[in-house]
């Protein structure tokens, strides 16, 4: 079975007292108008563009077949309705002004790096919910 997830986050301390692994999942249908992660809302793939990481090197655009690259003088745009999510961009980027939010994973794949820190819940006995904070 596979999920879509945006991030995993391993030493997460600001969901709850100790510490925990969140695995966002993508594709929230809340939309709060306060929501701290914005690129969780679609459940399709996303790029993420940081404009101060942008070495304004174009190669991004280049490698687009979708055209959805508006190079510029300082930094690109994206037409994200011409964007389909194939992630060339992303590879491209030197800079690492560019980041795909979406990627599809196995359950095993998720647990097999959250066990990674299994040592560190069994010694500070893990964290707890928001709620109870
Ligand atoms: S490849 Fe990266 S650094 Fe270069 S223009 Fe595109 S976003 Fe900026
Ligand atoms: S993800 Fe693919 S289609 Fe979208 S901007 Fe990047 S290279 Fe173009």
């Amino acid at each position: 079975m596979k999920g879509r997830i945006f991030r995993i986050q391993r030493f997460s301390i600001h969901d709850g007292y100790g510490i925990r692994t969140t695995v966002f999942l993508k594709g929230c249908p809340l939309h709060c108008v306060w929501c701290h992660n914005p690129e969780s809302q679609s459940f399709e793939p996303e790029v993420g563009y940081k404009a101060e990481k942008c070495l304004s090197c174009h190669k991004c655009a280049e490698v687009c077949d979708r055209g959805a690259i508006i190079p510029a003088e300082i930094g690109i745009e994206i037409n994200r309705e011409m964007c389909d999510g194939c992630g060339k961009c992303v590879e491209a980027c030197s800079g690492r002004a560019l980041e795909m939010f979406g990627k599809d994973v196995s359950v095993e794949e998720v647990i097999a790096l959250v066990e990674r820190d299994r040592v560190f819940y069994e010694n500070s006995g893990g964290g707890g919910d928001v709620f109870r904070w």
